[in-house]
């Protein structure tokens, strides 16, 4: 059986859940769904990133250890993952001891193949990103991403660095980054990127795993960070060997982690660059991106409440840009679930499963067949998996407006061939089994009702 492990990001818990992570969990959640359907024994993870000077500050603020801010935190993502369906074979939290013993015997690892080493260290830092910036990164004296003024800190901390060797190999490694467009951003970075601090002192960030032999720096919280993806395996009782590489669902704001320092990483380790590395865009609200100060922040239970779990997963997928920014307008969703679920696949299903139910009336049962189907989830293309989708759709209700199955019934004269003729037209079983990622309750209640042949409406009418 061939094995497929498949990873979102891991939230940072200085806020609150919001809709962008729960874009990611989802799509993140249809492609291990989609595995596990060809047959492959899928090992889905993510978690919760839970160390750093932020986390340390919102527990401050709370009057709060940072465990128990920690605590309490993950346990909303973690609700998140339940709420919506999320299939997630492992929940890791760098907070874990395993995870934190993981990471000191990596980090030993990288110090002998002398990718890690200290040394005096002088940039511009972020607070926002927890980073320090390059050139390319600073507009102004500003982070391009926060747009706060960076703090000039020079400090002796590990220091990272990458060989031309590990360049090459990054290199030859770019096509599995999709979209095609985030390649030549790589590349860049890639090209005046001579290395990043991987450490700071302990009087700066108390927060964090301690960098073994040496108590007074703390590890830097990315290194920590991206090691989850090896100690999740190793914690799960998964053979590294077996169910490494990945194929790795992240955010572009943290590209340059994932695409130059992780594959570092993993090549001083001796071990396989990931299989896709997929990259969402950001989720804007009015044009803007979310966040607390400017009080536009969605919610995944605002959608929940509107739509349901299984619309929410399929209007995330179908209205937003997967691959580059999109904008969230309530109206937009409210069209679509009005269009493609309560009409379009809600109508079809409706129909057929009424006019076979007729059929069966007259004596002519049909029999449920496999479909054969090509996904384009294949390559990780949720919008055009679901644009065929709603192709098909608009098909069967084409046929069926133009066949009109109703006059044979009224006929009285309906063959078995023509029942089956309207059971194939209809395309409801490949529209169940190609929707099962993204709807999976949903796929099961079509076929229910292909069994019993009562009609039971999927999607009710939105509340105005
Ligand atoms: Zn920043």
């Amino acid at each position: 059986m061939a094995k497929t492990t498949v990873t979102t990001s891991i939230a940072y818990i200085n806020a609150e859940p919001h809709i962008g992570f729960l874009l990611e969990l989802v799509a993140a959640d249809v492609l291990a769904r989609y595995y596990r359907l060809q047959g492959d024994d899928v090992f889905f993870l993510t978690g919760t990133d839970e160390h750093g000077v932020k986390v340390q500050r919102a527990a401050e603020a709370l009057k709060q250890k940072p465990q128990q801010y920690a605590d309490a935190v993950a346990a909303k993502f973690q609700k998140v993952t339940k709420d919506f369906s999320i299939s997630n074979d492992y929940f890791v939290r760098t907070t874990d001891a395993k995870h934190a013993e993981f990471v000191q015997k990596s980090w030993k690892k990288l110090t002998e193949a002398g990718v890690i080493s200290k040394r005096k260290y002088e940039g511009l830092y972020c607070a926002g990103c927890e980073a320090f910036k390059t050139e390319r990164e600073i507009d102004n004296g500003k982070c391009v991403i926060h747009e706060v003024e960076l703090e000039k800190v020079a400090e002796e901390n590990y220091y990272l660095e990458l060989s031309d060797q590990t360049k090459t190999a990054i290199r030859s490694w770019i096509e599995s980054i999709e979209p095609e467009t985030k390649r030549a951003e790589v590349l860049n970075i890639l090209e005046d990127f001579e290395g990043v601090s991987v450490s700071r002192p302990k009087d700066k960030l108390s927060w964090g795993i301690p960098v073994p032999g040496d108590p007074d720096q703390v590890m830097y919280v990315w290194v920590d960070a991206l090691l989850n993806y090896l100690s999740a395996l190793v914690a799960a009782d998964k053979s590294v060997a077996e169910y490494w590489p990945a194929i790795q669902v992240i955010g572009k704001d943290i590209v340059k982690f994932h695409a130059v320092i992780w594959p570092t990483i993993l090549l001083a380790l001796e071990l396989p660059l990931p299989k896709k590395l997929l990259v969402h865009g950001f989720i804007t609200v009015d044009g803007k991106k979310m966040s607390k100060s400017l009080g536009n922040v969605i919610s995944p239970s605002e959608l929940e409440a509107r739509y349901g779990v299984e619309a929410t997963r399929y209007l995330l997928l179908r209205q937003l840009n997967f691959y580059s920014d999109s904008n969230f307008v309530w109206k937009e969703f409210d069209a679509l679930y009005e269009g493609e679920l309560a009409n379009g696949l809600g109508n079809l299903v409706n129909r057929t499963i009424n006019l076979l139910a007729k059929c069966r009336e007259k004596g002519v049962s049909v029999t449920p067949y496999e479909p054969k189907i090509d996904s384009a989830l294949i390559s990780a293309d949720f919008s055009g998996e679901l644009q065929q989708v709603n192709e098909l759709i608009s098909a069967a209700d084409q046929w069926i407006s133009e066949v009109k199955p109703w006059e044979w019934l009224k006929s009285g004269k309906v063959s078995a061939d023509q029942a089956e003729n309207l059971l194939q037209q209809s395309s409801i079983i490949e529209i169940a089994s190609r929707l099962e990622p993204f709807m999976p309750e949903t796929a099961k209640n079509i076929r229910a009702q292909l069994k019993s042949l009562k009609p039971q409406p999927l999607f009710p009418r939105l509340s105005t």
